[in-house]
């Protein structure tokens, strides 16, 4: 079996390539580095089951290869990232997503979406339920991911009606983990560099807005199962881990899990920053038999001992 993973060398891209091909499957990835690196996937350069493609995916696309699933991770994913790339975003999530669906038609391929969270917006619901239906700002700064995620499952969608292609939809939550670009400005990385280097941790706001950290290992597991089970057409997916911590006890779990001395300095806080997110994975766990095993304080120490060597 073929998959086509865009976006191959980003932090979630390169654990996805690792784990299909410790399944047996072939993988070609792409990626045009943007915000993935060769870092990442440089020990996959020898594997006989692994082709790179250098390519940005708003091109269109032509493999003369059989592919059996499309995976569409690639996009700039960091808020600080898809501000510093506004265009490209919006970008990769149209014309990239309508690439890569027109190749999964053409190639009789089952496709899976990368989406997000940020689909829900600055929820008024909680947990967020897959049928809840958002709220989110059309022209705010964070429109520029948010909406690209949206027009893209309105397209998946689209792609399923009209053409009967079996897209399935994940909705991916905060994920976190060795990888992760230390300077890509989201909350775990930064927070872990200024604990390392006993710098003041920077907490946007009160610190009391939440979130929910999956880690890798186990966001990898649902992807995949919702990559290769059967039946799932037309499916959307919240894969993320409902252990909801605000802001400010993440700080402190990291300053004491690295035994820094840093202190917190408290910021202005950024504009639509949800207050609240946490993800009912009734769905995942009913459809993929799939709940995140690692709890927050264990997967965030396999990720400071990543960081460490990384950070000086
Ligand atoms: N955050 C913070 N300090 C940072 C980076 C992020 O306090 O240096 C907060 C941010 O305001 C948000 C949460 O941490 O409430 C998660 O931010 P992140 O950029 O990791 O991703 P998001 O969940 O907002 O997409």
């Amino acid at each position: 079996m073929k998959v086509l993973i865009t976006g191959c060398a980003g932090f979630i891209g390169s654990h996805l390539t690792e784990k299909f091909l410790k399944e047996g499957f072939y993988v070609i990835g792409m990626d045009n580095f943007l915000t993935g690196t060769p870092d990442n996937i440089a020990h996959l350069f020898g594997n006989k089951n692994f082709k790179f493609i250098h390519y940005n995916v708003v091109n269109y696309i032509y493999l003369e290869d059989k592919v059996d699933i499309v995976v569409h991770l690639a996009c700039p994913a960091s808020p600080v990232d898809y501000m510093h790339h506004q265009i490209h975003t919006m970008k990769v999530n149209s014309l990239g997503t309508l690439n890569t669906l027109g190749f999964a038609k053409a190639k009789g391929a089952r496709y899976v979406f990368a989406s997000s969270s940020e689909v829900y917006g600055s929820a008024q619901v909680h947990p967020q339920h897959e049928d809840y239906w958002g709220y989110v700002n059309p022209v705010g700064p964070r429109s520029v991911y948010d909406e690209a995620k949206r027009f893209s499952e309105a397209l998946c969608m689209a792609y399923h009606r009209e053409h009967k292609l079996d897209v399935r939809i994940a909705r991916i939550f905060n994920t976190y983990g060795p990888r992760m670009r230390i300077r890509d400005g989201r909350v775990v990385p930064t927070f872990i560099e200024k604990a390392l280097k006993g710098e003041p941790l920077p907490v946007y706001g009160d610190g009391k807005q939440t979130r929910s950290f999956c880690y890798i290992e186990d966001l990898v597991e649902g992807l995949f199962r919702l990559s290769v089970y059967e039946g799932l057409e037309g499916q959307v997916v919240n894969l993320g881990n409902p252990e909801e911590i605000s802001i400010l006890e993440l700080a402190n779990l990291i300053i004491k899990l690295t035994e820094s001395k840093s202190g917190i300095e408290f910021l202005p806080s950024r504009p639509d920053d949800p207050p609240r997110r946490c993800p009912d994975i009734s769905k995942a766990g009913k459809l993929l038999s799939w709940y995140p095993r690692i709890r927050l304080e264990v997967g965030l120490e396999k990720t400071v001992g990543w960081f460490r060597n990384k950070v000086v």
